[in-house]
């Protein structure tokens, strides 16, 4: 049978709960046992697909084409394992499962409520992944705040499943913060306080503080939050903050956290994780031997988060190389009225985001010309690699008005177009090309140079195409699809051979980077920003 996790958060949002319990899982997995995370989101959308990043962050896409909540994307990159629909629920799936049912007639007559069809659908889900005999540990992270209206289902649901369970098959953990008050001097224990009380006002008592501070908490503090928080002073973990995400496994061992959890699930693991290649990792991280500059283009680039996994694929592709990468936002609108050198010159590779939406795509498609005539390394991922097209169509084949039809629905040259199965469609949610598809390669190409495989399954997030009908045209001209879906015909990779590194990908290589396997085309990318660095202009 697997034993449970429960996360909560309370004081404020943004502590990294997520990055909490993909550590917690690193190490629990690193003592030798099964491990998977989940997390359910209080919100009513039915998934995060249909929020804008501003809203949200990224968008994050699981193997079986699930549209799901940026943490997933940390589980997989700590645990290297793929998650799937059924590790990210937010209420809106609740709901729409619970009034389904009712519509179907399935509660007989019974007056539907929150407690206790609501709260069964949601310890439902909660112990889905454990029905299979896969995993020792499921970590399931609650979002939000402790507190908040919209919590209170999911806590009352823990509450029960915690009553439900064995004394030892579950383990509350609380993540809460402790200020720095800089005019007392002081950090203050009273907001943890508070947020345990009100967690005990829904009937959980948290077995485990998790306490994110500035500074390192003293032996008096963890007393005292012992005593008010009813928690044994040992399990007061100090989560102090880290330079990298990628520090705080290492963190929490110092602290404890895997060997109190294990001690209080009566789990039986190695007596020490075994974290050599992370430590490794983080060591080529931390003593780059080079750096390059290179200049990420986007709509949303002000936003963090809207770009999470192509920034720690980044931090992979560093570490490998023993590189530092520095990433210098540029947002694609900034690009559209003057010439993009001044902004690009002086960067050894360029990304073009991901995107959706007419806004800033000109400065996109200005800045793909400007680094393909000058030869500096290109990765386009999605609307990068459709916009290279826009770009390749309009400037060396010469069609006029060449576009994407997403941006102009009249173009005269829709190179870019929709896809016939998306022509139908009018419903948003959950209604893109999602998930993993087959990628046929070329042989002699640089994706199969960088792959090392004909064969790749790579995930997606796309309504609109490549429009074949101007493929030959294009190749002709020296833009090659050395990459289709054997299946559909549909192209997935473009490149120019004459170009020292230019690719554009229709999926996101950037959702399969992980800390023990970085992604390839990231790890080469940074390699030709290395070498263009020390040749200079290649052409
Ligand atoms: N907007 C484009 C499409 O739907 C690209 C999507 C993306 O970059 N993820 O095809």
């Amino acid at each position: 049978m697997s034993k449970y996790v429960f996360v909560t958060g309370g004081v404020t949002s943004s502590l990294g709960k997520g990055i909490i319990a993909a550590s917690l899982g690193k190490l629990l997995q690193a003592r030798g046992l099964k491990v998977t995370i989940q997390k359910f989101d209080p919100y009513i959308n039915v998934d995060p697909g249909t929020l804008n990043p501003y809203e949200h962050g990224e968008c994050f896409v699981t193997e079986d084409g699930a549209e799901t909540d940026l943490d997933l994307g940390h589980y997989e990159r700590f645990l290297n394992i793929p998650t799937s629909q059924a590790n990210n629920v937010t209420t809106g799936r609740i709901y729409q499962t619970v009034i389904n049912k009712e519509r179907a007639g399935d509660y007989l007559g019974k007056t539907v409520q929150v407690i206790p069809h609501i709260t069964d659908e949601i310890k439902r889900r909660i112990c889905l992944l454990g029905q299979s005999d896969e995993y020792d540990v499921i970590i399931t992270e609650i979002g939000g705040t402790v507190g908040d209206i919209e919590s209170l289902p999911y806590l009352e649901a823990l509450r029960q499943l915690t009553n439900e369970l064995g004394i030892n098959d579950s383990v509350s953990i609380h993540l809460t913060l402790i200020p720095y008050l800089r005019a007392a001097k002081e950090l203050k224990t009273k907001p943890t306080q508070h947020s345990v009380k009100e967690l005990l006002m829904t009937g959980i008592q948290p077995d485990i503080l998790v306490c994110r501070t500035e500074r390192p908490i003293t032996k008096e503090i963890r007393e005292k939050l012992a005593r008010f928080c009813n928690v044994n002073k040992n399990s007061v973990i100090e989560a102090i903050d880290a330079d990298s995400i990628y520090d705080v496994p290492l963190l929490m061992v110092k602290e404890k956290l895997d060997s109190i959890v294990m001690s209080k699930l009566k789990l039986k693991g190695q007596q020490t994780p075994e974290l050599e290649y992370w430590k490794d990792f983080l060591g080529n991280l931390k003593n780059p031997t080079s750096s390059v500059k290179i200049g990420l283009v986007g709509k949303y680039v002000e936003l963090q988060d809207a770009y999470k996994s192509i920034l720690e694929s980044f931090i992979h592709a560093a570490s490998i190389n023993e590189c530092e990468v520095e990433i210098i936002d540029i947002h694609s609108e900034s690009l559209e009225s003057n010439s993009p050198e001044s902004k690009l010159k002086d960067l050894h590779g360029v990304l073009i985001a991901p995107g959706f939406g007419e806004r800033g795509i000109e400065g996109k498609i200005n800045a793909i010309q400007y680094i393909r005539e000058q030869g500096i390394p290109f990765f386009g991922i999605c609307l990068g690699l459709q916009m290279a097209v826009t770009e390749f169509c309009r400037n060396v084949l010469k069609l006029k008005g060449a576009n994407s039809e997403e941006m102009n629905k009249k173009a005269k040259h829709k190179v870019v177009h929709l896809m016939p199965e998306q022509v139908k469609i009018k419903m948003k949610g959950g209604t893109m090309r999602l998930g993993a598809f087959e990628c046929k390669i070329k042989k002699g190409s640089l994706a199969h140079r960088i792959y090392k495989s004909s064969l790749i399954s790579e995930r997606h997030r796309h309504r609109y195409e490549i429009n074949n009908t101007y493929l030959k045209q294009m190749e002709d001209a020296g833009l090659i699809a050395t990459g289709i879906n054997p299946k559909t015909n549909l192209v997935e990779i473009m490149e120019l051979p004459d170009h020292p590194f230019y690719i554009g990908v229709q999926y996101h290589p950037e959702l399969k980077s992980t800390v023990s396997n970085p992604h390839p085309i990231f790890s080469n990318f940074v390699k030709a920003a290395i070498e263009y660095k020390a040749k200079g202009k290649a052409f």
